[in-house]
């Protein structure tokens, strides 16, 4: 998405006129990319054939993820019927390869006994995720959760001591260890534990319509489960617990389950982190 679409989405406020839909959304959106627009309050809509939460005031938010090939079919049924579809083309990126080296291996290949923790602790994230009410903290945009150098990118093909794992699902700042973490934008906290086996201490931050952020590898954790943030709020500290081989900040943000690119974010795209 672009700075000019969401600058825009909010001509479209209170109009009733059939195309609006189609007028506010974009033609196209990057792999990892987020979308919000603005439909006539009363619409309801589904993306991908799945139904999404409209606003009060209209609101519609949609991700694309990493390996998603588009369209993104999205479609409005207007208060008085009327159905209109629109196909959001994504468009692909190319994603490099990172090897990362000196992990704890057993954090690379977990012992069998501790594969049952995981799955669990990944279960336990999977539900806060899952989360969907109507508070639109994302709209004003998102500032730098810390101020470093980025040590990695969201989607890059991970090799871990030379075993390749999953693509990376967020972003990574390095900085040193203590370095306050702050809220990107307004929340509620869903997660906050200090010791899951792979992410170390992990700070989930729910945005509202299904957008969150995650925070992992944190030394200290400052907020719990159902604490409101505002913007800039500290949650905790940088550090290297789980799976990290240094400190760093991973910023992970997801739509629902997919996972997106924090550095797409209004506010954050075109802007770095120093
Ligand atoms: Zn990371």
């Amino acid at each position: 998405m672009t700075c000019a679409l969401w600058a825009g989405v909010s001509l479209a406020l209170g109009v009733a006129a059939l195309p609006v839909a189609a007028a506010t959304l974009p033609q196209s959106m990057s792999q990892g990319g987020l979308v919000t627009a603005i439909v006539p309050a009363g619409s309801s809509a589904t993306v991908n054939g799945k139904p999404v939460r409209i606003g009060d005031d209209g609101m519609l938010v949609f991700g694309a993820g990493r390996d998603e090939k588009g369209p993104v079919v999205v479609v409005v049924t207007y208060p008085d019927g009327h159905r209109d579809t629109s196909r959001v083309a994504v468009t692909p990126r190319a994603w490099p390869v990172e090897r990362v080296n000196g992990v704890p291996p057993k954090t690379v290949n977990p012992p069998p006994d501790i594969a049952a923790r995981i799955q669990r602790e990944q279960a336990e994230v999977a539900v806060a995720r899952k989360r969907d009410d109507n508070r639109e903290g994302f709209v004003h945009g998102f500032i730098w959760p810390v101020v470093g150098r980025i040590s990695g990118r969201f989607g890059s093909q991970r090799i871990f001591n030379g075993t390749p794992k999953s693509p990376h699902p967020g972003m990574d700042i390095a900085v040193p260890e203590g370095t306050p973490v702050k809220a990107p934008a307004d929340g509620v906290v869903t997660f906050a534990k200090p010791d899951l086996y792979l992410t170390g201490g992990t700070v989930l931050i729910d945005h509202g319509f299904g957008l969150s952020s995650n925070f992992l590898h944190l030394s200290r954790l400052d907020v719990k489960v159902g604490q409101v943030l505002h913007q800039g709020d500290v949650i905790g500290a940088a550090g290297m617990t789980g799976r990290a081989t240094g400190p760093h900040v991973h910023w992970g943000f997801n739509w629902f389950e997919v996972r997106l690119d924090p550095m797409l974010l209004p506010g954050i795209e075109g802007t770095s982190p120093h």
